[in-house]
């Protein structure tokens, strides 16, 4: 597994290196929406997991190859926060980059409550949680999170981020219709997001592949939404703006002409592609749907494989 991953051109953050501290698929949560697929590992518990002589090297020889970075972004394919000392990591990547580049740092919120946690976060300029429901029910039907994980331990963890943190919060609630898209629910989140305060909110909708089929909340039910919580927030309304097309046109390319040549796993894909996990994701979802590469499970190692 290589711990970075791009540059990648994101829609918010511009060129930004994905720092990928945690394996497919160890997360807290399991998504209804989630793009990297299900939660095989669900844990709340923090580890510490990575090779530091790897992590450095890494990040040295990506430097030495001199790519245009706006972020370096902790993200990847589960929740960053579930990796133990994350300060320290943000330190090394800090002091590697000579502080040229500001830290974000993408999270679930699970562990927010936690102040160990929130003490490391510190170390980041930039910090995107997300709250994708107003209530405990809708939190358990959207999120499914780990044991010991409730709503209000999200919103308090939010709301004691915000009181002690000093860089940038930009809060992101994925919208489900159906399901979180209802006019009580958006009072309600109005309420959450009025105490928490946040820099800037973006509202997502489940335009990727995700392991279930979510539908999309009508743009009447979307403006009302904006209007209750806040005129001025932003909606990622197409998942991909027309750079971020170009480039996932890129990936695409690479990844077919990979997968003509050898079978692959997702990992060895973003590992030997410098892609991100995501937009790898995207690629090989709809090359299955297209017919163009099949899945193939070897000694539990899923595998892709061009039909030739
Ligand atoms: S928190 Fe993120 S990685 Fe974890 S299941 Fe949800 S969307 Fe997927």
């Amino acid at each position: 597994m290589s711990y970075f991953y791009g540059p990648v051109l994101s829609r918010r953050l511009g060129f930004s290196l994905g720092v990928d501290l945690i394996p497919k698929k160890v997360c807290s949560f399991d998504c209804l929406y989630c793009q990297v697929g299900v939660t095989t590992t669900m844990t709340a518990r923090r580890f510490f997991k990575v090779d530091l002589v790897v992590f450095k090297k890494e990040l040295k020889d990506i430097l030495r190859k001199q790519p245009k970075i706006d972020y370096i972004t902790f993200s990847g394919s589960g929740e960053p926060t579930l990796h133990k000392d994350l300060d320290k990591l943000i330190r090394i990547v800090k002091k590697i980059t000579k502080n040229r580049y500001p830290i974000c740092v993408i999270t679930n919120s699970s562990l927010l409550y936690r102040k160990d946690v929130r003490k490391e976060l510190k170390e980041a300029d930039l910090i995107v949680p997300s709250l994708d429901a107003a209530g405990a029910k809708t939190f358990h039907e959207i999120n499914r999170p780990a044991k010991g994980i409730t709503f209000k331990k999200i919103v308090e963890g939010l709301i004691a981020l915000r009181k002690e943190f000093k860089g940038q919060i930009w809060l992101e609630i994925m919208i489900l219709a159906n399901i979180n898209d209802s006019i009580k629910e958006a009072k309600e989140f109005k309420r959450i997001v009025d105490k928490v305060n946040p820099d800037k909110i973006q509202l997502n909708l489940p335009v990727r592949p995700a392991p279930i089929k979510l539908k999309l909340s009508s743009k009447e039910k979307i403006d009302k939404i904006k209007e209750i919580i806040d005129s001025n927030i932003e909606v990622a309304e197409s998942s991909l703006n027309k750079e971020q097309k170009k480039c996932l046109v890129n990936a695409q390319d690479k990844i077919m002409e990979y997968l003509r040549r050898r079978p692959a796993t997702l990992d060895d894909l973003v590992g030997s592609l410098g892609l991100d996990v995501k937009e790898v994701n995207i690629c090989v979802n709809n090359f299955i749907k297209e017919n163009k590469i099949k899945e193939k499970v070897v000694n539990k190692k899923c595998y892709y494989i061009g039909n030739n």
